[in-house]
Parts: structure tokens; C-alpha cells; sequence
């Protein structure tokens, strides 16, 4: 892709129209069923936009002004229709941003006037159940869609999954679902909710993998998984989704900068700084540094143990302990409790086993 940092590229929307136009990918998507009937209304939505003009080809004084203003007009929903179509055709609009071409953040100019509404419908004062909406005027994207466990008083009671009846009334704005990582709070509600509101899913590689095997359990099929990487940004309607690398128990959890047209709204799903980490590289905190000098209308932060002094060491350090331990009892039985959900944790018993020889049950 090439990438002109100069003046001719004013806009976020003007960069995002260049590259739908020239350069649109086809998204990851992992089942295609559901692509005939998605082509038809495709084809329909076309036929519409002829007359609604300026779907594709729009002029970059029309693209500054749709991203900057509020107006609800025609154009908009011509717009609004064909992004949709095109992601219900298992195109997405995923670029990467490379260190080069994230020069055009600077063009980023929210309004100050502009308002967003934020709507947990979950996971608030509360373990699991995590679900967020952001509601940029015609536009709403859902941020992960979790389960909570029953407590005692849920007798008969397997799973609790959040009341989504706001987005049920809402549905013809909704333009996909962004994914911070794959652990149950986030992604275990995914099957109950796509069977009443189908909506293309965003999300990195694990957790991906991880919601396709809730789909298929499900026996599920033709909903669009689309695989983002770090550092790469879509365009949902009018907001645009940045995932950024983090650290957690499961790999491939990212933070998320939506930048709407009221500002950027950071949301960090679950995380934890880790300089070492068991797999992969460490949280871009330089990202967060640069998108906190850009200045921030929202920051929607994990909270468990917030309230507790210090910081959590590294994951690692478990490794070193678990290497003692089976050091130690080499002709011993080893018992190691974990939460499944800890990725890295059961991986480093695993090393930790083969190194020491030893068999491991799970
Ligand atoms: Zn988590």
C-alpha cells in the first residue's frame, strides 16, 4: 500500500476512502454461506446509492464534512448502507498503521460539540458480563459480549448473558462487534446474542479462533469473523477501531482507541504491563503515550484489583517458581491449580513438565 504523508492526504475519512476504493481486502472471513443472500442485498444497496450519489467516488470536501459533522442526512445513510453491504460481503477495511503512515492521526480533529453515547450494558461493579456499546449518532459498535458465572442464588442456572434488548431497538445502526481479548467475560455470550443481531466480528487471531469454536459448538454458521492485527484500524460507520497490543493471561488481548467524532474513546479491556511476558511482546505503551498526547475524551479502564497497592509481577516469575518446585520434587506428584482461562500459566507448566521429563493431566 503506499501511503502519501503530504497534504494531499487531509483526512482520516479521505485516507479511508482512498484505500475502500484502491485498496479494500478481503476480510479473514471464515465462512462464507451466508455470501448469495449478502450479495443480493449488496446489489441492492448499489442500485440504491446510484441515486443517493457519492457512495464510493465522493468528493474530500463531502468526506471532511461527514466525518465532522452531525447532520443526519441522505448522503449518510447512503454511506452507512454501502459500508454495511461491503462488510456483510466479508470485506472489511482493515490497514495496517504502520510507525510511517500513523502520521495522518494528526489530521484527527474531533468536535468539540459532537456527542457519543457510552452504554455498558454489562460488566460494570461486577465480574464478567462484559459488554460496552458506543453510539456515535447513526452509528453503534458493540465492544465484546461476555457471560458471568451463576452465583448461589441462581439455582438451575448455567449461564447469564446480558439483556440486549437496547440493541435489539437499534439494530439498523449497529456496524459490528470489536473483540479485546478471548476470555469467557468477553466472548462467551457471542452465540446467544449473534442468534437474535448478526453483525460482522472484529477481533486478533486467539480470540478468534476461540469465538469459531463457540460457533460451531453452537452449530452456528455464515457469521463473518474477520482476524484484525495490532496497530491495524477499521472503519465501522463513522468510528474507527485501532487495536493496540496489551499484556493479560491470554495472548492476543489488545486495548482499543476509537476515535468518534466527539474524540477518542480508549478502552483498555483486561490488562496488565508486563515487560517480560511468557509469549509474544510486551504492551505499546509508546502507543498509549502517543495517544494520550493527542488527548483523550474517554478512558474505559479494567478495574479488577485496581484498588490494590503495587503492581503484579511478571508472568514469568511463576516460570522461574514452577522450575524450583519441579526441581525440587522430581519424583513427586505435582498438583497445579490454574484458571483455565490463563493461557500462559498452563503453558509454562507444560514447559516446565517437559523440561523435568515429567507427564502432565489436565
Ligand atoms: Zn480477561
Amino acid at each position: 500500500m503506499s501511503f502519501n504523508t503530504g497534504n494531499k492526504m487531509k483526512s482520516f475519512e479521505e485516507y479511508f476512502e482512498k484505500n475502500m476504493k484502491n485498496n479494500t481486502s478481503k476480510g479473514d472471513t471464515q465462512s462464507n454461506n451466508m455470501n448469495n443472500k449478502k450479495q443480493f442485498d449488496n446489489k441492492n444497496n448499489k442500485l440504491n446509492n446510484k441515486d443517493g450519489k457519492k457512495a464510493f467516488g465522493k468528493k474530500q470536501n463531502n468526506a471532511n464534512k461527514n466525518f465532522n459533522s452531525n447532520k443526519n442526512n441522505a448522503n449518510n445513510q447512503n454511506n452507512n448502507n454501502f459500508q454495511n453491504s461491503n462488510q456483510s460481503n466479508g470485506q472489511t477495511y482493515i490497514e495496517r498503521m504502520t510507525a510511517k503512515n500513523r502520521k495522518f492521526l494528526e489530521h484527527y480533529n474531533p468536535k468539540k460539540d459532537a456527542k457519543i453515547k457510552i452504554i455498558p450494558l454489562g460488566g460494570l461493579n461486577a465480574i464478567g458480563m462484559n459488554i460496552t456499546v458506543i453510539e456515535d449518532e447513526n452509528d453503534i459498535i458493540v465492544i465484546d459480549c461476555g457471560n458471568a458465572f451463576p452465583t448461589e442464588d441462581l439455582l438451575g442456572i448455567d449461564l447469564v448473558i446480558p439483556d440486549v434488548t437496547y440493541l435489539k431497538r437499534n439494530q439498523n445502526k449497529i456496524r459490528g462487534m470489536v473483540l479485546t481479548h478471548g476470555h469467557e467475560d468477553h466472548i462467551g455470550a457471542i452465540p446467544y446474542i449473534l442468534k437474535e443481531l448478526n453483525m460482522p466480528i472484529y477481533g486478533t487471531k486467539l480470540t478468534l479462533a476461540l469465538v469459531e469454536g463457540k460457533l460451531k459448538e453452537h452449530k452456528l454458521v455464515g457469521y463473518k469473523l474477520n482476524t484484525v492485527n495490532f496497530s491495524d484500524i477499521i472503519k465501522l460507520g463513522n468510528m474507527y477501531v485501532e487495536f493496540i497490543k496489551t499484556n493479560h493471561s491470554i495472548v492476543d488481548s489488545a486495548a482499543l482507541a476509537i476515535y468518534t467524532r466527539a474524540g477518542i474513546v480508549m478502552h483498555t479491556g483486561d490488562f496488565k504491563v508486563d515487560y517480560t511476558p511468557v509469549f509474544g511482546d510486551t504492551i505499546d505503551l509508546t502507543h498509549f503515550a502517543e495517544i494520550g498526547r493527542m488527548g483523550v475524551l474517554a478512558l474505559l479502564s479494567d478495574s479488577t484489583n485496581a484498588t490494590k497497592q503495587g503492581f503484579t509481577m511478571s508472568e514469568r516469575t511463576v516460570g522461574k517458581i514452577f522450575d524450583s518446585i519441579f526441581n525440587e520434587h522430581n519424583n513427586d506428584r505435582i498438583i497445579v491449580s490454574t484458571f483455565a482461562s490463563n493461557v500462559d500459566r498452563v503453558r509454562q507448566v507444560i514447559d516446565t513438565a517437559a523440561k523435568y521429563g515429567r507427564k502432565v493431566a489436565i
